[in-house]
């Protein structure tokens, strides 16, 4: 009986240790982890939905620190010297829906490159000029030719407009 303790005992540390691991080369922040987007994970979760601002998504991962969630967007090339507006917005755009969903606004986010993280704030002047880009974004929506707003090669490649916009590069 004891032996069957003992055995069970050291599986039990062999798997904490390696969770242990495989958090820290994730990087991510400490807290527990709410739920992590499926292609990372393999757990299914719905999406975030705001009616008022048609805004949806979810981050990669929610870390839950205490009473405060943390929205967590991992991005798998390196870290360019100072994260791209788009990747700020994107996460923004997650701390607004979380904020949103639960009543409790994250202080951060977390942007996650391969060799560097970021903490990007979050509070009343990054939610205004997130409502004010969303806006901006649906008056271009309206207009019929909308000019290209950079000069960007790698973004239009990457881009999943790429097909039906007679502005790429
Ligand atoms: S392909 Fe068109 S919509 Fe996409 S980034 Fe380039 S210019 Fe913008």
């Amino acid at each position: 009986m004891i032996y069957i303790a003992l055995v069970l005992l050291v599986i039990a540390l062999v798997l904490f240790w390696r969770s242990r691991r495989v958090r820290q080369k994730s990087g991510l922040p400490p807290g527990r982890i709410v739920y992590s987007d499926p292609k990372l994970w393999g757990k299914s979760e719905k999406p975030f939905y705001d009616v008022e601002t048609q805004l949806t998504g979810k981050p990669d991962y929610l870390i839950s620190q205490g009473m405060t969630l943390i929205p967590v967007e991992v991005k798998s090339h390196y870290a360019p010297a100072e994260p791209y507006p788009s990747h700020v917005y994107q996460l923004l755009a997650y701390c607004f829906l979380v904020e949103q969903e639960t009543g409790q606004t994250p202080p951060h986010g977390i942007l996650q490159y391969r060799n560097r993280t970021f903490e990007i704030e979050y509070g009343g002047q990054q939610r205004t000029a997130l409502l004010d880009l969303l806006e901006e974004m649906r008056e271009d929506a309206r207009l019929k030719d909308c000019p290209r707003s950079h000069e960007e090669r790698i973004r239009c490649q990457r881009c999943g407009f790429r097909h039906v916009c007679d502005q790429k590069l």
